[in-house]
């Protein structure tokens, strides 16, 4: 299944399935087994879309691949590194990423999101997987100015608009080995493939849960490849993973 979630007229929040260009909204949602069509269909084109999921958090996992950190000048990482986005950053497909006003560097991040499917507590590496709902594409976008300044990443990751996710969860796809790539105003800025990532996706939830209770909905950002560099009011970013579409914004603000 491909799950999106959408603005229904009024302003209200619907769940539904992607298929051939239409989406059927559906009773449920995709994280209580109930999640069954409603006859109900609206053109996937003309859909207002939000981010896929209502998290309770989305942790985040930074350098972990290695030509990021080489760009950098840091070292590979031992252990991973953890940062995490509230909820108000998040953002669907098409809306504006907003550029604040006291960040004077703004980037893009292409990352493969991971989406829980029901509450991980102590997950062994082996039985990770079961615990995913699907995958999904992220934006980590970053205020690359403030990163430095602040000593951590939160106000550098965590402005509203910062967590663009989308277009829509595929449970249909496997990971562990999917070409990701981005572009800005139409010229490829990132290409890598997940196989690449320091610490794996099954590794990732269970170090994860093994510290915090991963809740339904909740998203694990893997972190980007190399390729970084700052966008402009007015830029437009895409980011496309094998399997998962495109997630595209505009820089608005
Ligand atoms: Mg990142």
């Amino acid at each position: 299944m491909k799950y999106v979630r959408i603005r229904k007229a009024g302003g209200s929040a619907a769940y539904g399935i992607l298929r051939d260009g239409m989406i059927e909204l559906i009773n449920g949602t995709p994280f209580d087994g109930k999640a069954e069509g409603t006859g109900e269909f609206i053109e996937a084109e003309s859909a207002s879309y939000l981010a896929p999921v209502p998290f309770s958090k989305a942790v985040c996992i930074g350098l972990n691949y290695r030509d990021h950190a080489e760009e950098f000048g840091l070292p590979i990482p031992e252990t991973p590194v953890v940062f995490m986005k509230p909820s108000t950053a998040a953002a669907g497909y098409g809306d504006d990423i907003i550029y604040p006003a006291m960040c004077h560097r703004l980037d893009y991040e292409a990352e493969l999101a991971v989406v829980i499917g029901r509450e991980c507590h102590m997950a062994s590496e082996k039985d990770a997987l079961d615990y995913v709902l699907g995958y999904t594409i992220a934006n980590d976008v970053t205020a690359r100015d403030l990163q430095p300044k602040n000593g951590q990443w939160t106000i550098a990751k965590s402005f509203d608009t910062f967590l663009p996710l989308g277009p829509y969860i595929s449970d249909e796809i496997d990971g562990s080995d999917l070409y990701i790539t981005s572009r800005v105003n139409g010229v490829t800025k990132q290409e890598s493939r997940t196989s690449n990532l320091i610490f794996t996706i099954p590794y990732l939830i269970s170090y994860l849960s093994n510290v915090m209770t991963l809740l339904p909905g909740d998203v694990i950002s893997t972190g980007t490849p190399g390729g970084i560099s700052g966008m402009q009011k007015g830029d437009t970013v895409e980011i496309e993973i094998e399997g998962l579409g495109i997630l595209k914004n505009r820089i608005g603000g």
